[in-house]
């Protein structure tokens, strides 16, 4: 069995934030968000039952889906209460996770030929209202996470977090996390983490996109909106196409901290090297190569990043990747492409 990192959603420095809240609530989920103990605990859990759940997988690009209720608590998966091609639940979070694993999985097989997280057929597993324990008991956990196995969805702590399975680009973001383990599973810390997470927030924003049917000029670039709370100080978790502005001077949150530059590069050892945090310069580059190319942003941008994931190696760096997308722009696309690509990554100081 190998050992999986945690791959959240929500970035340990907005837990920060939030754990010298004059809330005490807040206070106690952040700290026990920080320590990671539903995270934790779920991965030791899951390991034992992984070989079972990862059985009959499905042949010829059909949809597996089973969906889980952990009912506030941490072991995973919890009750089945929502296996393929049964009726909808009463419950909105099942139907969410349901639904959000069918369209990722769609987009995945309809534009780039891939059956499933694995190319095989791989389940697609998720738990919903999964718990976390903090000094006040039981709570809904704030953050929603891929451990290498399946998802896992909390409710949110109502103030700042909302139910995790509201946002489509978090559902697909996390799955992304999965198809990567399968293909470039690059190291999560540094710049490669923080291509993991550039991965991710792509794909999560392409799926979005795609389902919608909206192109690179009218797009959306925020990751998460859906499941924050409203507040004039943020507007999602993160901003693909200005890093560093998805929340402001806000009482919970603080500041948004990603970088839209090399310049800029964070260089600590917070955030596993800064994971979440530097992936803003990658994203600002994508988002520039979306606008260069115009039209579907799923189509030719989507494509080029697809490829360099499936060819990148686990200690890939940024310069590596803004390498590779400009050889796959120019082999696919042409010399025009290349060049778009190139200037792209210029701007952002590669
Ligand atoms: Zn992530």
């Amino acid at each position: 069995m190998h050992r999986h990192p945690v791959q959240c959603i929500i970035p340990p420095y907005m837990f920060e934030h939030m754990a010298r809240s004059d809330d005490p609530g807040l206070r106690a989920m952040a700290v026990a968000a920080l320590a990671g103990a539903a995270a934790v605990r779920a991965v030791r859990a899951f390991a034992t039952q992984l070989p079972a759940l990862l059985a009959a997988p499905s042949p010829g690009g059909r949809r597996h889906r089973l969906v889980y209720d952990a009912r506030g608590r941490d072991e995973l998966p919890g009750k089945l209460v929502r296996s393929e091609g049964e009726k909808k639940s009463a419950d909105t979070a099942v139907n969410e996770a349901y639904d959000f694993a069918g369209d990722t999985f769609d987009f995945y097989h309809a534009v780039f030929g891939r059956n499933s997280l694995d190319d095989a057929g791989m389940t697609l597993i998720s738990s919903v209202h999964v718990g976390e324990a903090d000094g006040r008991g039981w709570q809904p956990m704030s953050n929603a996470f891929w451990d290498g196995g399946q998802m896992a969805y909390g409710d949110g702590d109502g103030t700042v977090f909302r139910r995790f399975t509201r946002s489509l680009d978090v559902v697909a973001h996390e799955l992304t996390h999965g198809v990567q383990s399968f293909t470039s599973n690059l190291v999560y810390r540094g710049q490669s983490g923080a291509i993991n997470e550039h991965f991710s927030d792509v794909f999560g924003a392409l799926v979005r996109q795609w389902k919608a049917g909206t192109t690179a000029e009218r797009a959306n670039w925020l990751i998460g909106a859906d499941v924050l709370v409203p507040a004039a100080t943020r507007r999602a978790i993160r901003d693909m196409e200005h890093p560093g502005t998805a929340y402001a001077a806000d009482p919970f949150l603080g500041s948004d901290p990603q970088p839209d530059h090399m310049k800029k590069l964070a260089t600590g050892p917070s955030d596993s090297g800064g994971v979440h945090i530097n992936s803003g310069i990658p994203n600002r580059a994508f988002v520039l190569v979306a606008q260069a190319l115009g039209g579907p942003a799923w189509e030719q941008p989507g494509r080029i990043w697809y490829e360099a994931m499936l060819q990148l190696s686990r200690t890939s760096q940024f310069a590596d990747l803004a390498r590779i997308t400009a050889q796959i722009a120019g082999e696919s696309l042409g010399a025009a492409a290349k060049k778009a690509v190139r200037v792209a990554w210029k701007k952002v100081g590669l």
